[in-house]
């Protein structure tokens, strides 16, 4: 009798142990595991149902950012479908409007085209649905609700004044020769980014410091659709074919590190990185991994490094602020003006990294171990 109490009060708790499970999302793991292996969504909590729509999985960056912001949801007691649309706008739009008809509670966008989402957010916003902007400026409604990014203008102004200081511009040295190239042209932050740039080379470039031998300096001639490497990589060829046969290219100024990758591979096919003929300065954008070791082998120069994990932490907050009427925190209200109303916003910081601060921002801050960048 004694003995059957015993095994009976131990199934209890075994019970009791798995409902716990189920509350704190644990069992939901198995449920994320089958749906991640289709792409699909997953369980969490029963907080209800959150949709993430990222724009490709083809940079790590968005894939970080997917699963950095599915942890903290679930780890609220959200249920998370998060989807990536792989930079095929009308994807994006289907993959939002099927989570409409889901039925999440709210949406987090990082948009593929910021202009292309009028309609479906309209959906959302009949069936009461909100919407944070994630990272990029969603355009043309006034169904967003808030908007978590970085200080955009200051990536820019970092990955051009890191060009001034290898450069010994501001010593006077020069003439210099460098290209530019800047971010898709549907992608608002592309504007920032080469804005941000412009206010620190455009000086150079007026006294002839800076020489731009190609005269392509306008956004419209440098912009890159979609941040495509291979796109950035033929521009590159063609500009050294074209202008730099008897001249070197002293700097590059590159937005996104998949971007610096097209570039240097153009480099490297015409015999840059040799001694006579020097890699020139190259920026980037978004510390991914294979730029962080192309930076430690003295290929690429620097990258910019947004902590994705704390973006995703401010999205998430946002996210939970309008599902309890709240107000969420934001500290920019006058930046960033969508065509219909000034999206409220949060702006993190972003840190400019070279081989001899990576170890400090990325590696301490544990957001690549050592041995990932061997
Ligand atoms: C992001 C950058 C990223 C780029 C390409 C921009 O909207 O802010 O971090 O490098 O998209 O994915």
């Amino acid at each position: 009798m004694k003995r059957t109490l015993t095994v009976m009060a131990v199934m209890a708790l075994v019970l009791l142990l798995a409902a716990c499970g189920s509350n704190n999302g644990n069992t939901g793991n198995a449920v994320e595991t089958n749906a991640a292996a289709n792409g699909g969504s997953s369980a969490g909590g029963d907080k209800g149902s959150v949709g993430i729509s990222m724009p490709t999985k083809s940079s790590e960056r968005w894939v970080g950012d997917g699963a950095n912001m599915k942890k903290e949801f679930e780890a609220l007691g959200y249920t998370v479908d998060l989807q990536y649309a792989e930079d095929v706008i009308e994807n994006q739009v289907a993959q939002i409007e099927n989570m409409i008809t889901k039925g999440v509670k709210v949406l987090v966008v990082a948009s593929i085209d910021g202009e292309s989402l009028t309609d479906v957010l309209q959906k959302a916003a009949d069936q009461n649905i909100k919407v944070i902007a994630y990272d990029r400026l969603i355009k043309n409604t006034e169904n967003v609700s808030y908007y978590a990014t970085f200080d955009n203008f200051k990536v820019g102004v970092l990955q051009a004044s890191y060009i001034e200081d290898k450069l010994g511009l501001k010593d006077g040295k020069g003439p210099f020769n460098i290209e530019l190239f800047a971010g898709s042209p549907d992608d608002n932050n592309a504007y920032f980014f080469f804005d941000g740039a412009m206010s620190v080379l455009q000086p150079y470039i007026d006294s002839g410091k800076l020489v731009v031998k190609s005269k392509q300096t306008s956004m419209e001639q440098v912009a890159t659709l979609r941040w495509d490497g291979a796109t950035a990589q033929s521009r590159m060829d063609n500009l050294l074919s074209a202008n730099y046969a008897d001249a070197n290219v002293d700097a590059v100024l590159s937005p996104y590190d998949g971007i610096s990758i097209g570039i240097i591979s153009s480099l490297k096919g015409v015999g840059y990185g040799s001694a006579d003929k020097p890699m020139p300065v190259i920026t980037g954008q978004d510390a991914e991994l294979a730029s962080i070791k192309s930076i430690i082998a003295g290929e690429q120069t620097s990258t910019i490094f947004k902590d994705t994990r704390e973006l995703a932490k401010v999205a998430v907050n946002m996210a939970e602020s309008v599902l309890q009427g709240k107000e969420a925190e934001v500290n920019d209200t006058e930046t960033y003006d969508n065509g219909v109303k000034v999206v409220p916003s949060y702006l993190l910081e972003p840190v400019s990294v070279d081989k001899e601060n990576y170890k400090e921002v990325v590696v301490d801050s544990g957001y690549y171990t050592e041995d990932e960048l061997k």
